[in-house]
Formats: C-alpha cells, structure tokens, sequence
C-alpha cells in the first residue's frame, strides 16, 4: 500500500517488522507504546506534502511528529500514519539580521548552540532534547521569557503544509489570522516545516540559585517569595519547589540570563527572608543551563504530569502545594514558576496563546519505571493538582495530558476558542490534523478519520 509514498520520497518509509520501524515510534514518555500502520520520516517540504496527500488518500488518521515530547505521545495512534519530522533538524542562523530558520522537528538544543554561537537567543524550554515545533506552536515558556516573551511572540513567520499538500507562508502580512492561530494553538493547522525566529543579544552567562528550607519555614519563606514576584528584574525567573530531592524540604530560588554578578544582587535579600539551610549558586553558561534539566527530564521513563496556571497565590494556594497531599496514590513534588515581565507586553490578543496575566504556573511531573505503579503515580499526581485547581485560573496547552476537550476548553477562553475554530474551518475543515490536544471545526469533518472524541479521552490511549 505504501509503494506510491516510497516513489520519489526522499526520507524514509517505515511499516511493522521494517529495521528502524520500532525506534522510530519510540518517544519521550515510555508509558506510549503505539504502533502506527506507516512511519514518514520526511526529510524534505515535498516529502511532508506527500505523506500528507499519502494518509488522506489511504484513509489514514494522521499524526505529525516533531520532537516527540508532547507528555502522552498525542501524534502516535495505532494503525495511523506519522508524519515524523524529526530528520528535518536544521537551524540556520543570520547574525546580521538576528533570524533563525528552524525545521520544524529540530530539538530546542540545536537551536540553542546555534544561536549562542554568536550570542544570540530566544526563548525556548528548558529542556534541550524537547522539539521546537510542538512547544512553539503551543506558546513555548523558558528562562528568557520574563525577558523577550514567549517562543510565539518571536517567530516572524511559520511554513505550513496545508491539510490539502499545498505549501504556504504565515506571517503578520501573509494569512495573518493563520499566523496569529499558530501562535498558541498547536498543531491543528498543518505541518509547519520551518519557524522564522526572531533572535536577540542574550549575552552567554546564566546563574542559578536555589536555597532549601526545612519543612517549618517553608510556608513563610514561600509566601515571602511570593511577594518578590511583582518586582523582579525581568532576566529573573523566581521558582519555588514543594520538595527537594523527594524530601519534606521545600526550596526557593532563581535563574538569571545575564551577567551573574548582577544576578546575584538579589540573594542577599531572598537569603534574609528564607534562612535556608542548603544552598546552592550556580554560575553557568547559558548553553548549559539549558541542558541541565536534560538528564533528570531524560528519555526511557513513563511519565505523566499536571499543570495550572495561577493569576494569584493567595496563602491558601501555598498550603495546598506544600501540603502535596495524594490522596492514597503516590506523593509527588510541584513547582511554581514565576511569570509576568515581557510576557505580558504582548497583549492577551495579539495571538491564540491564553492566560498570559498568570503570576505563577505550577507543574507536577512524576516520572517512574514499573508499569504495576502507573495507576497509584497518576492518581497521585491528579490528586495533588486538585488540591491547587481552586486557585486556578487556566492550563498550559502543553501542560495537558488526558484532560482532552475540557482541558482544551480551559487551555483558551470561549472567544479564543470561537477564533481558532474559524481557523480551522478554513485551513483544516476535515480535521485531518485531530492527533493534538484538538480544536474541532465548527461541522464534523469526513476527511480522513476525525474521532468524534477528537482530543477527548486522550488519555485513555496511554
Ligand atoms: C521534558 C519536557 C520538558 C518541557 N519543558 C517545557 C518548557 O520548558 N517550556 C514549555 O513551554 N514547554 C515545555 N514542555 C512541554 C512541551 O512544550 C510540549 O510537550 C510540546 O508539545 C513538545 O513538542 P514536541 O515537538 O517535542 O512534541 P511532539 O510530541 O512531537 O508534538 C506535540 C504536538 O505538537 C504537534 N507538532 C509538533 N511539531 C509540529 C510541527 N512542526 N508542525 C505541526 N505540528 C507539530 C504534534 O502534532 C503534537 O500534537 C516540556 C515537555 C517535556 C516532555
């Protein structure tokens, strides 16, 4: 069935019992184990638009890989086409113009190195084996995002193929309501197969800071911390951990991109108001600071995690994430990280990404190795997020996991929602791109396979 996509493809067909099928539909989260029918590992624009035209012709469900971090697998779908993306890795950087071309299944690392090489940034994730294209077309947070915004803010322009194998250009002056549905609401237009990004003098240095506190000053040090929050210097991302290293000790502390000695002007006062009895200041470059997350966030682990975003932090909101209650599953650590700065200097609706008002988001993420505990590890983490979804005031689109349609529906307000349907209505009526935390069109689709759970009970695939 697949000798027309092999005809003229330059990359890779791959179906069951093939040599690289199995690697090839491995991704970050153990705990997915899927068998595509096809694997098109694309290396060219003209093989994405083949293997687009491929799936829609064969009736095909169709998912589209970048770099396969997405926490449970959503491209991956048993009997499904993917559209793996991942050999389409380059970054080419202009210094004089301070832009970067990225393909669209590049890592966030070697967008990274490529950059630094000349001094030069933008705000990516803080893990360097993620994919730039999922994280982008959600909204994209990490340490220089209370300085230059969000990954979204600063793509200049995306290339799409289109639901149709057509090939076009997103920018503010081209389909512009394309360009501003693809800064935020993920993967439901097309393939983009390259992200123009804007780049910016970052300079190569980084310091981190991070102070535990025994279990009886944490909730004073936290909420001291939390008052930092409105005044920080826009190169500092505050962060506050409910536990440390699985212990009852709880730690508050920053990153900063920049020059360290002005970074460290701000331990002394955070040092006073949280007595800590461990610390820990890290002076790093700015490359190592994005992969120093890399190992303990590694690959082969299943995985699960929670997300808020959370306008205030009422005392209220600091006992429930230092008290990481369970509720009979396992106990598990949260984080909150500071927003605010330069991510609200891009008004809420100048793109599709929501909740940029939030002062803090909080995240738990569990990772684990026997397969009998998946149930107790998730409840656990579930249970420990209610605990703090009172406080709430939205998601992360790449925060969810098996919320499905209601985590979508608090991942965008309803006017946000109505506009990203639109969108969908004309980019992509049949929902052949569903395989996502997914946007509907307004009718039911007859392309090729849309579930009419399209994103919801995602989950229930782990
Ligand atoms: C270890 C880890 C660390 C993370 N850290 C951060 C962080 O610091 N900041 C942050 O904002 N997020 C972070 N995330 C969340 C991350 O943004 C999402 O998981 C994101 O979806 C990952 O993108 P991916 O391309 O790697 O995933 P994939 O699983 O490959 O894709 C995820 C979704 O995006 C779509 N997609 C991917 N690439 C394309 C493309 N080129 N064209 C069209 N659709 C595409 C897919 O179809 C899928 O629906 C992290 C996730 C992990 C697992």
């Amino acid at each position: 069935m697949t000798q027309q996509l092999r005809d003229g493809f330059d990359g890779l067909v791959l179906e069951p019992g093939e040599d690289g099928y199995d690697a090839a539909r491995m991704v970050w989260n153990a705990m997915v184990d899927r068998k595509p029918a096809v694997i098109a590992r694309c290396v060219s624009v003209s093989d994405v638009q083949a293997a687009v035209q491929f799936g829609r012709a064969a009736g095909l469900e169709i998912g589209v890989r970048g770099g396969g971090h997405s926490v449970i697998g959503l491209p991956l779908a048993d009997g499904a086409l993917l559209v793996d993306l991942s050999l389409m890795d380059s970054v080419r950087v202009d210094p004089q113009i301070r832009r970067a071309r990225v393909q669209g299944g590049a890592l966030l690392g070697t967008m990274d190195r490529a950059a630094q090489i000349h001094g030069l940034g933008t705000p990516a994730g803080n893990v360097s084996h993620t994919g730039v294209g999922g994280l982008t077309l959600g909204g994209g947070t990490g340490w220089l995002s209370r300085l230059l915004g969000l990954s979204c803010d600063n793509v200049v322009s995306f290339e799409m193929v289109t639901a149709d194998g057509s090939v076009l250009r997103a920018s503010a002056q081209e389909h512009p309501e394309l360009f501003w549905a693809l800064r935020g609401g993920g993967g439901n237009f097309g393939v983009v197969t390259e992200f123009e990004f804007q780049l910016h003098p970052v300079g190569t240095r980084a310091l981190v800071v991070d102070l535990h506190v025994e279990p009886d000053h944490a909730m004073d040090a936290l909420r001291r911390w939390r008052d930092l929050l409105a005044d920080a210097p826009r190169p500092a991302t505050y962060l506050a951990r409910s536990a440390v290293d699985g212990g009852p000790r709880a730690a508050v502390g920053y990153v900063w991109v920049g020059d360290p000695d002005e970074g460290r002007r701000l331990l002394p006062e955070l040092r006073a108001l949280c007595s800590p009895v461990v610390e820990r200041v890290v002076e790093m470059s700015y490359v190592e600071l994005q992969v120093s997350d890399d190992d303990v966030e590694g690959h082969l682990l299943r995985r699960y995690w929670k997300g808020h975003y959370l306008r205030e932090l009422p005392d209220d909101a600091i006992r429930a994430f230092l008290a990481r209650e369970a509720g009979g599953g396992f106990q598990t650590g949260g984080r909150l990280t500071a927003w605010g700065g330069a991510i609200l200097d891009t008004p809420e609706d100048n793109t599709a990404f929501s909740h940029r008002d939030a002062q803090v988001e909080f995240t738990t993420a569990v990772g684990w190795t026997d397969p009998v505990e998946d149930g107790s590890r998730m409840a656990g983490a579930r249970y420990y997020a209610q605990t703090l979804e009172p406080y709430a005031s939205g998601v992360y689109v790449n925060a969810l996991a098996d919320e499905g349609q209601v985590g979508v529906r608090r991942a965008y307000n309803p006017e946000k929602l109505a506009r990203l349907t639109a969108v969908k209505d004309r980019y992509d009526p049949d929902n052949v791109f569903h395989l996502n935390s997914n946007i509907p069109p307004s009718v039911a689709g007859i392309g090729a396979g849309p579930r009419a759970d399209a994103g919801a009970g995602a989950g229930d695939r782990l």
